[in-house]
């Protein structure tokens, strides 16, 4: 079969197509790719990692891509009270007995090791295997617009739940970045919160679409005028950079919450008087499968949709080349 491959760290991926169709192992189900979003977080695995974080441990080579979305092909040992043909959306496997497995929120398990395009192999191949784990079942949605729930879609569902009980009527929410993921937290936003929405991104076309997807003023990042202080009761930093943290800090409200969901690597200099009294700052990782389950309700009901340019697995270097130089509205969905 067809699968985009890491073979070497720092050389990015390759298509090829002599891969065997993998056998599912004990706890695991094979799928038949449906759909898979690609990721920034994709292009760091590939171009920027030296080696393997040593949590992950993974092993070269491997196909990149966790955001899949399929239809379950084959069970493995020992997986009971699946069904083969039923529509599935891929996310993070915990262990399931952790303290954070314990109390449903198994992305930020312990022990959760090697995940589906992190040492597994993902999703930009025809046939995959998962954890049963890590399966959530996609209801009747197009499997296209559902694969990118598992991330974009989720990643952001989650940074906007951990600051749920500010974003009361009045409040006012920041969100910096209009890409795969705050294209997502836009309409999440608008669909669950009353809150006032600004959008804050770079180029006119990003404005113009955040407005389409519900946000209430489109203001733009690289003029200065555009972030007011104490302005905000919340920013959603879908960037991460120096320069988004920093924006973030200028404009939030005292016992207002930033959450940096990017992973641009900006640091922050800390200390009493750096931000408003009683500001928190903090990262989320992922979501939760109970978090996925809801969104996958917002989604049904098609308030909340992931925009998607369909590519095929033969155009996959030329999805990322676009992704890479910002040219992709909403998600690239690689369809096998
Ligand atoms: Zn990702
Ligand atoms: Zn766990």
């Amino acid at each position: 079969m067809k699968a985009y491959r890491i073979f070497n760290w720092g050389q990015g991926g390759k298509l090829v197509n002599d891969v065997a169709v993998p056998e599912p192992g004990a706890g695991q189900v094979r799928l038949k790719v449906a759909a898979n979003g690609i990721c920034q977080s994709d292009l760091h695995l590939m171009k920027e990692w030296k080696a393997s974080p040593s949590h992950l441990k993974i092993e070269l080579p491997m196909t990149i891509g966790h955001e899949p979305a399929g239809v379950v092909d084959k069970l493995g040992p020992g997986v009971e009270g699946i069904e083969i043909g039923t529509p599935m959306i891929v996310t993070i496997a915990g262990c399931g007995h952790c303290y954070y497995c314990a109390i449903g929120r198994n992305q930020y398990c312990l022990h959760k090791g090697k995940q589906v395009g992190m040492g597994l192999d993902g999703g930009n191949a025809e046939y995959m295997v998962a954890p049963a784990d890590a399966l959530v079942g996609a209801g009747e949605m197009d499997l296209a617009k559902a694969a990118p729930l598992s991330d974009a879609g989720l990643s952001s569902y989650h940074a906007i739940k951990r600051v749920e009980h500010l974003l009361v009527p009045g409040s006012r929410v920041a969100v910096i970045g209009i890409g795969g993921l705050g294209h997502m937290a836009l309409q999440i936003l608008k669909a669950t919160t009353s809150a006032h929405i600004i959008a804050y991104a770079r180029s006119q076309h990003s404005l113009d679409f955040a407005l389409e997807l519900g946000a209430d003023e489109a203001r733009s990042s690289t003029d200065a005028a555009s972030f007011e202080p104490m302005s905000v009761d919340v920013v959603l930093d879908f960037v991460g950079s120096a320069v988004t943290i920093a924006q973030a800090a200028g404009m939030i409200k005292p016992l207002g919450h930033i959450v940096v969901v990017g992973r641009g690597s900006g640091t922050f200099d800390f200390k009493h008087n750096a931000m408003p009294y009683g500001t928190t700052i903090s990262t989320t990782f992922g979501g939760s499968k109970f978090e996925l389950m809801e969104l996958i309700e917002l989604a049904q009901k098609d308030v909340v949709k992931a925009h998607i340019t369909k590519f095929s697995l033969d155009e996959v270097d030329e999805a990322y080349r676009l992704l890479e130089e910002g040219k992709i509205q909403g998600r690239g969905v690689i369809i096998p």
